[in-house]
């Protein structure tokens, strides 16, 4: 593969021996880790030996290795080349565009990662349930999690390589703290019924708990006019101290008697207020085009105002959001407010509502 007799382009985050080889040639030195395959077998799977050179060299190139002199190859290590279907032709719901009821989900979206397939998953396999019962898809937010942004990037921009889910292409990423997930995501369980009863009236109890301290160490002074929220932001801010449960900050011997979630959520909150209500003001300015929803078969061409290569391109994409139609590239602020009003006098429906029907 490095030598081009084989065509094709590795994926980027996991580079072969040769690769590194070259790509950081001025490193002395190269980790590798010995992985036990199973309880039962002695076998080991060598990561960061990743490659496709022949079989004798392979072998060779382990032999050489201190400790490894004696090792038996099983299997060679191989080149995996990617091919996927491009995400464009997918509603956010993960149907495909072109063929109706046909949900898609994973790598065959151009993704790499567990996380990344295991998300997807849900939400297909959630959509393919929601349409088959005719009932409105699960759409997670650009400012809900991780899942939103990934489908979004992937149906709204396509991609050219392997995507990863990396928290930096999120511009939300400050409410993304992983223990505030199931709160994020609660209203999107109770409407598509994905959670039991029991475990909903818990992140109901949890949520209410979070928010009553949240507003109360706002209220309440510890001396003089300082509340308990400022004092928590000045040591948080002071001592540089794990924003946690145990890291040290001052509570309410109340606050610590609560479960150590509610206590490290209500701590984020509280200690990162200022820039959680900043990010919070950006989405609500947001979330206006967002719900703008674009009629399916919407006749972008016959628009007029709407700018040519805009057009071609909204219409080769299909948005299903006036959000989505404003992050397809060469599409600009001034033609989302002509089609904003358009959408609003109700021009331009041709065909019904998609997805579902
Ligand atoms: C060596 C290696 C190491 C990796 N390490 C990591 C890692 O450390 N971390 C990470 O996040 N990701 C890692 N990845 C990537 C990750 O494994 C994949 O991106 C992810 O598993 C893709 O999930 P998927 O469900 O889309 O596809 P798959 O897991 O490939 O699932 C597709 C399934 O479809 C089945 N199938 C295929 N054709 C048919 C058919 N005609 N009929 C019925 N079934 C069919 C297959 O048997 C398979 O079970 C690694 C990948 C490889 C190859």
């Amino acid at each position: 593969m490095y030598s081009g007799e084989i065509k094709g382009v590795g994926p980027r985050y996991c580079p072969s021996i040769e690769d590194k080889f070259v790509r950081f040639a001025d490193k002395p030195r190269h980790l590798l880790f010995l992985e036990p395959e199973g309880r039962s077998t002695n076998e080991y799977y060598v990561n960061g030996l990743s490659t496709s050179l022949p079989f004798d060299v392979q072998m060779e190139m382990v032999h050489s290795i201190p400790g490894l002199e004696k090792a038996v190859l099983l299997r060679p290590a191989y080149a995996v080349e990617y091919d996927f279907a491009q995400p464009l032709q997918l509603y956010p719901s993960l149907e495909s565009k072109r063929v109706e009821n046909l949900f898609f989900a994973g790598q065959i979206n151009g993704t790499s990662g567990y996380e990344e397939a295991a998300s997807q998953g849900l939400v297909a396999g959630v959509n393919a349930a929601n349409k088959a019962r005719g009932v409105a898809p699960l759409i997670v937010g650009r400012h809900e999690g991780y899942m939103g942004v990934l489908i979004d990037d992937l149906v709204t921009k396509g991609t050219t390589e392997p995507y990863r889910m990396f928290t930096s292409r999120a511009e939300h990423r400050l409410m993304f703290n992983h223990a505030s997930a199931e709160l994020r995501l609660l209203d999107h369980a109770r409407t598509h019924n994905l959670l039991s009863i029991n475990r909903i009236k818990k992140i109901e109890a949890k949520k209410k708990a979070i928010e009553r301290w949240v507003e109360w160490l706002d209220k309440n002074p510890v001396s003089g006019r300082m509340t308990w929220g400022d004092t928590i932001r000045r040591e948080a801010t002071a001592r540089g101290t794990t924003v946690q449960a145990g890291g040290g900050l001052p509570m309410p011997d109340d606050l610590r008697k609560e479960p150590v979630a509610v206590q490290n959520e209500v701590l984020y909150r509280v200690s990162y207020a200022g820039y959680l209500q900043r990010e919070q003001r950006q989405i609500e300015k947001m979330s206006g085009i967002e719900k703008i929803r674009i009629p399916g078969g919407f006749d972008f061409l016959s628009i007029r105002g709407l700018r040519r290569e805009s057009a071609l391109k909204l219409a080769e994409f299909k948005p299903y959001t006036l959000g989505q139609a404003s992050r397809i590239s060469g599409v600009n602020p001034a033609d989302i407010s002509v089609l904003m009003v358009m959408i609003e006098a109700g021009r331009g429906a041709g065909a019904p509502d998609v997805p579902p029907k």
